[in-house]
């Protein structure tokens, strides 16, 4: 049980998240002070008047395919682009992950990761070509995470077009595996490899409403369900597959979960049995299990996986028998983890969308992300929004319309230099870790 283990060791690290070193200087005076900056100011208006280039990019993006797994032809246009905005030393490390670092003048820290992930749920061969019609385009992958990767590098290129240099480093990154079949694995290696960051922002998802600051943590599994299997007339009396399936998810189909914290659960899909005159000798099925808190997903995890057995064994009793068995294999682990609201990253995340769109209201979310891996580890990280507008997400039918897109990148930036420092201006509000003993 090698993901318990790590999920028990993740809310331990959770609990003993280390306090902050020294008291960050406030985020509202640090917002006023870069509002009022003529750089910021000009920087702002280089992300707006970029808005249609910033479109077109997108809409090329897009068409690039990177199913999982396979991201690797995205990933080096995306590294093209990176060196082309001024990131000579970018490139892909050992997972796939394309990385550009924008030092600061902080000497290091705090560090900050603004990432965008580089994957589809689409496989190989679907056809990416962007629809457009009126001003809506239809394309798989246009906004998720098409419109991120843009976003991402329309920050960069405001910031150096308006000559902004931060306190902290920004470490740039277009990643691999976020979603489901990924199972996170860009990140997973990103913070293997860098025991120094200080805070994360994935840019994923559309408009600028929304701060997730919850990490939904996720785990399936796939059941295979194994007996002798024979003639349904001559050999009645053995055990079934299919029955012994059914009982578990009769049994599943009843379990009570708490709607806060948000827990959830599904018997996705079920295969099984050869034909209607045989007694099943296979059958499987894929359950997913969701929480927006570890205890309460582990708790769901060990009634769940019991109720499978307990299963198995009275389908064993009914015939007399122990020739039925039941296979679990665990195919998916997300960690789950929390960042607090008076955090100045939540709060970074929020006030920005005041200084772009004043009068938005702001909602604090939970949703499974890229977040999800530093959340973990107990590192301050937020998800928001990219822009614009969408929907029928990871569907052949995924739309995007551009209205007000620019306030996706518009926002992402000023959180960043809210929480890195504005060179001679402001100071980082992001706090440095403690390093890694
Ligand atoms: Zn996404």
């Amino acid at each position: 049980m090698r993901s318990k283990f790590f999920l028990v060791a993740t809310a331990l690290a959770l609990v003993a998240m280390p306090a902050r070193a020294e008291p960050p200087s406030s985020i509202d005076a640090a917002s006023q002070a870069l509002v009022e900056n003529a750089k910021v100011k000009a920087a702002l208006e280089t992300v707006k008047a970029d808005d249609a280039a910033a479109f077109t990019e997108q809409k090329r993006i897009t068409e690039i395919a990177a199913p999982p797994y396979k991201e690797k032809v995205r990933a080096e246009y995306y590294l093209k682009r990176m060196q082309e905005l001024g990131f000579k030393d970018a490139s892909i490390d050992s997972e796939g992950n394309v990385i550009g670092l924008r030092k600061g003048t902080g000497g290091g820290h705090p560090k900050l990761v603004v990432a965008a992930h580089l994957d589809t749920v689409f496989p190989e061969g679907t056809d990416l070509t962007v629809n457009e019609k009126d001003s809506t385009v239809v394309a798989p992958g246009i906004g998720d995470d098409a419109r991120g990767l843009v976003a991402l590098l329309a920050i960069v290129k405001a910031m150096n077009a308006n000559g902004i240099t931060t306190v902290g480093d920004i470490m740039f990154v277009g990643d691999v595996g976020d979603e489901e079949l990924g199972n996170l694995r860009g990140m997973k290696a990103l913070f293997r490899d860098h025991t120094d960051i200080d805070g994360f922002i994935s840019i994923d998802g559309l408009g600028i409403d929304r701060v997730v600051n919850q990490g939904t943590g996720s785990h399936r599994y796939e059941m295979i369900f194994k007996g002798p299997g024979g003639h349904s007339f001559q050999e009645f009396g053995l055990p079934s597959a299919i029955h012994a399936m059914g009982r578990a998810i009769a049994k599943i189909a009843e379990l009570q979960t708490p709607s806060d914290p948000k827990t959830t659960f599904t018997v996705g899909t079920v295969s099984g049995g050869t034909s209607v005159n045989a007694i099943a000798a296979e059958a499987r099925m894929a359950v997913d299990m969701r929480s927006n808190s570890i205890e309460e997903l582990l708790k769901l995890e060990a009634r769940l996986l019991d109720l499978v057995k307990q299963a198995v064994a009275e389908e064993n009793a009914r015939w007399k028998t122990d020739k039925l068995t039941v296979e679990i294999k665990l195919i998916g682990d997300r960690p789950a983890g929390l960042v607090a609201a008076d955090s100045p990253i939540v709060q970074a995340a929020q006030k920005s969308v005041a200084a772009v769109a004043s009068g938005l209201k702001v909602e604090l979310a939970g949703s499974s992300t890229d977040s999800n891996q530093p959340m973990s580890l107990g590192i301050p990280a937020v998800t928001i929004g990219g822009g614009g507008e969408g929907g029928n997400w990871h569907s052949r039918n995924e739309w995007f319309k551009p209205t007000d897109a620019y306030l996706g990148p518009q926002r992402a930036l000023l959180a960043i230099l809210m929480l890195q420092g504005l060179d001679g201006v402001t100071k980082p509000t992001l706090a440095v870790r403690p390093a890694p003993k």
